[in-house]
């Protein structure tokens, strides 16, 4: 679908039947706004790498801010500028940091981020980060992101993800042949006896996620090499050039190393997703049709759904009919609805704090002519959203949780707390969820008055 042939509305809150919202603009000046900062966009894709050090030029402020990244805690390092760096520069110690944490920490790789003040003072964290790379021998990886640098963390994803171009084109040379014939790809056919390999990108293993997806593809006999960045290291990221095909589960976030890697490598990309029944049967039976295992694919989808398809219908049967707002990350709002609508539920609001035309292009098709689509929206919008559309559930993140629990609308979190919600397993979970929130037997002793 292209966006030129959908009407783009002025306003951030539209009704489907009006057009797209405006989004990708800045937040309302005074309006208390949902919206990470660009750093914070960056840590979220940076956070999961493994034995990763993490140091945030800052002042303790935004390094307490990025320590916390999908609900996990993590060991960051900070600079701990003050008013003396601000003024005649942090470029000392934050090399003295550098030195400090790889000492203290220990880890194979190095991220050193940029954020509004050392942005302003003007620090140049390339030169320090070649001089400690000169003196650690391990990669010591700039990371571009004051918190100003776009209007929303959307933009910190597009940085996080650029960050690893460096990892990624490590050993080059060793792997000029397989360059050559893969810039060929068009024409390439993968033999009976080769090793089927993908990298999964745009994929952060929320509640083992990512082990669902694995044993899926493990069934097609496909080996995962890399995982951008819910699985990955130093070498899997180094060795990821060798897949032959990059499997794309957040479009957003994953399609900078996907383009980047199909420009440089020759390896196709193919956008899936796990979320869902039908979205999950389309992807194996593309990535089937790519790796010539069809039929492989299509046994594996009968056997996966008929392990679950009995405990399904008792859900299926429940929820048809019921209502639904969600209000997440951009790159989710098409996979959800589309994952809603397999249980027979109907999105009534669709929003996110950052999407992009393509998010909302996708959640388009899920939606009812009087679905309403927002971007960034405030909480006094989600409350009166909710107020007026009365959803049967809303699913979203912490900061909408409260709010729809005082207004008596059952709440289910997401990313989600407890069970992974990709591939076959994954739906039985999330239908089973979604029933567990509505049918809540709390409901029935609390009566709330929306007025
Ligand atoms: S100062 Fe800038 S980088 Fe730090 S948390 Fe605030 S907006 Fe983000």
């Amino acid at each position: 679908m292209a966006s030129e042939n959908f009407k783009i509305t002025p306003y951030k809150v539209t009704l489907k039947k009006d057009g797209l919202p405006r989004c990708g603009t800045r937040s309302t000046p005074g309006v208390i706004t949902q919206r990470s900062c660009v750093y914070y966009g960056a840590r979220w894709i940076l956070a999961p790498i493994k034995n990763s050090i993490h140091i945030i030029h800052s002042p303790i402020g935004c390094a307490y801010y990025g320590a916390t990244v999908r609900k996990k805690t993590y060991t960051i390092a900070s600079s701990d500028i003050s008013e003396i760096e601000i003024i005649y520069g942090g470029e000392k110690k934050l090399k003295k940091a550098i030195l400090e944490a790889a000492r203290e920490l220990k880890g194979e790789v190095i991220f050193v981020y940029l954020t509004c003040p050392t942005a302003l003072n003007g620090d140049n964290i390339e030169a320090v980060c070649r001089e400690a790379e000169e003196i650690l021998k391990i990669p010591v990886i700039p990371v571009y992101s004051p918190g100003f640098a776009g209007c929303s963390q959307a933009k910190g994803h597009e940085i996080g993800m650029k960050a690893l171009f460096r990892l990624i084109d490590r050993n080059v040379d060793s792997a000029k042949e397989l360059i050559k014939k893969k810039r060929r790809y068009k024409f390439y056919k993968i033999s009976k006896d080769e090793e089927l390999t993908v990298n999964i990108i745009g994929e952060f293993n929320v509640s083992h996620d990512l082990e669902v997806i694995k044993e899926l593809l493990s069934k097609l006999g496909i080996r995962v090499i890399c995982t951008f960045t819910g699985d990955c290291d130093l070498k899997s990221m180094s060795e990821s050039k060798k897949a032959k095909l990059n499997l794309v589960h957040c479009r957003s976030t994953g399609k900078y190393i996907a383009n980047y890697m199909e420009e440089k490598y020759g390896i196709p990309q193919m956008k899936v997703s796990f979320f869902g029944i039908s979205n999950t049967q389309k992807s194996l039976l593309e990535i089937g049709k790519f790796f010539n295992i069809e039929e492989r694919a299509v046994e594996v989808i009968k056997e996966e759904y008929n392990k679950i398809k009995e405990e399904l219908k008792f859900y299926l049967e429940k929820l048809e009919g019921k209502k639904v707002g969600m209000f997440m990350g951009g790159s989710k709002i098409g996979l959800l609805s589309a994952a809603f609508r397999d249980i027979g539920m109907e999105p009534i609001i669709i929003g996110s704090q950052f999407g992009s035309l393509e998010d909302y292009l996708e959640a388009y098709i899920n939606a009812e002519d009087n679905t309403i689509l927002v971007d960034d929206a405030s909480n006094v919008d989600l409350q009166i959203m909710m107020e007026n559309k009365k959803p049967d559930i809303f699913i979203g993140g912490t900061k909408e949780k409260f709010l729809a629990l005082k207004l008596g609308i059952p709440f289910l979190s997401f990313p989600q707390d407890n069970y992974p919600f990709t591939g076959f397993t994954g739906f039985l979970n999330f239908a089973r969820e979604v029933y567990k929130a509505i049918y809540h037997p709390i409901w029935k002793l609390i009566k709330f008055e929306i007025n």
